[in-house]
């Protein structure tokens, strides 16, 4: 990851606005970074910080305003190691860029909101490493950069709290939130800050990204992580790193099976348990997740998989389909829309905590389902 401006990729409009208000040195003490996950907004969000910290930023010939790279503040900007990949959380250590997360509740001086399962920003977290510090002076006397990661989980009492420091930041400080879900931050938030959008990125950003990541994929597996990344490295990045592409090869084969009309009686089975295998990983690798969210994330992805592969299908069909014969695209079409149904109603019964074995066996009657061959009239 990195931690230049210059290195951002596929951001082309996001990064001109940002380049426009540092070099007219009109930038915004609030922002909003929004767009969908994996696309780099949080990634943008530390570059634009060291350069906003940098103590001797320069301006190129093309009146960018870049970070210098060099001196005792930039120098603090170290990139994170490989390791770390699915976890961008983990923050630069710098005394004036405070990473605001749900995670930092776990550090919290006070036991209650230790406890409190990080599922929101609670605004005790927000007054200990927001809006207090906002009102204590930099260490280096360069300013003070705030970034709230997720800030969508910031609730309603929280978002409220943070609204006056917004309207009149001391001077020299700036607060970033970046969200997938700005609609969950409040009207009054959104209209204090600078907005600026991130869309997915492009497909060839995201092939290389994976030719890089995944030298010894071969040409299907690559093909797949790039179309199940949707635009998202954060994607692509957990497909590679969470070995999806297994679940690729075992699900993509048996809705096969299912549209040439044989049964696949394992298949929910199967489903549960990649879930759960990938639960009890993910809660191994990150030490304050719960089971739960865990199974949720995991039954997520699984259902994005489908869809993804239903898309993929819908429109590989709608080109095959005669023109001027409706009849028979609707025929065509509709099995993989019934498969987007399938995952829609999945989606639903485990939001409504149907437990993930009888979630997954629906999953596998409904995709049977819409899947089966129609017999052709004799
Ligand atoms: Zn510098």
């Amino acid at each position: 990851m990195a931690h230049d401006l210059g290195d951002i990729l596929g951001q082309t409009h996001a990064l001109e606005q940002l380049h426009a208000m540092l070099a007219a040195d009109r930038v915004h003490h609030g922002f909003v970074f929004h767009g969908p996950a994996g696309v780099g907004k949080f990634t943008t969000a530390l570059a634009l910080a060291k350069t906003l910290l940098c103590h001797e930023p320069s301006t190129t010939l093309t009146g960018q305003v870049e970070a210098c790279g060099r001196c005792r503040s930039c120098r603090l900007f170290k990139p994170p190691a490989e390791d770390d990949a699915d976890d961008p959380l983990r923050p630069v250590s710098h005394p004036d860029l405070h990473v605001v997360t749900k995670e930092l509740s776990r550090f919290s001086d006070d036991a209650n909101v230790r406890q409190r399962k990080l599922t929101n920003i609670p605004v005790d977290v927000l007054r200990e490493h927001l809006i207090g510090p906002a009102f204590r002076s930099a260490q280096h006397a360069h300013g003070k950069v705030f970034i709230v990661d997720e800030a969508e989980l910031m609730r309603r009492e929280g978002q409220n709290a943070l609204l006056k420091t917004l309207e009149e930041p001391p001077d020299g400080t700036f607060i970033i939130l970046v969200t997938s879900s700005e609609e969950r931050l409040l009207p009054t938030i959104r209209s204090r800050c600078q907005r600026i959008a991130f869309v997915p990125l492009p497909e060839d950003v995201v092939t290389h990204y994976v030719k890089q990541h995944a030298p010894k994929l071969d040409d299907p597996a690559r093909q797949w992580v790039t179309r199940f990344a949707d635009g998202s490295l954060g994607r692509a990045q957990l497909a590679l790193n969470r070995g999806l592409t297994a679940w690729a090869d075992a699900l993509l084969p048996a809705l096969e099976q299912l549209a040439s009309g044989r049964a696949v009686p394992e298949l929910g089975e199967q489903a549960a348990e990649q879930v759960d295998k990938f639960a009890e990983q993910w809660v191994k690798d990150h030490a304050n997740a719960s089971k739960e969210a865990a199974n949720k994330l995991g039954a997520a992805l699984l259902a994005s998989l489908l869809t993804v592969e239903a898309r993929h299908r819908l429109a590989q069909t709608a080109q095959r389909v005669p023109a001027g014969d409706p009849l028979a695209g609707d025929a065509a079409l509709s099995p993989w829309l019934g498969v987007i149904e399938a995952t829609q109603a999945f989606g639903q019964r485990l939001g409504s905590n149907v437990n993930l074995k009888l979630a997954a066996a629906g999953l596998a009657a409904d995709l049977a389902a819409a899947l089966r061959p129609t017999p052709t009239p004799a």
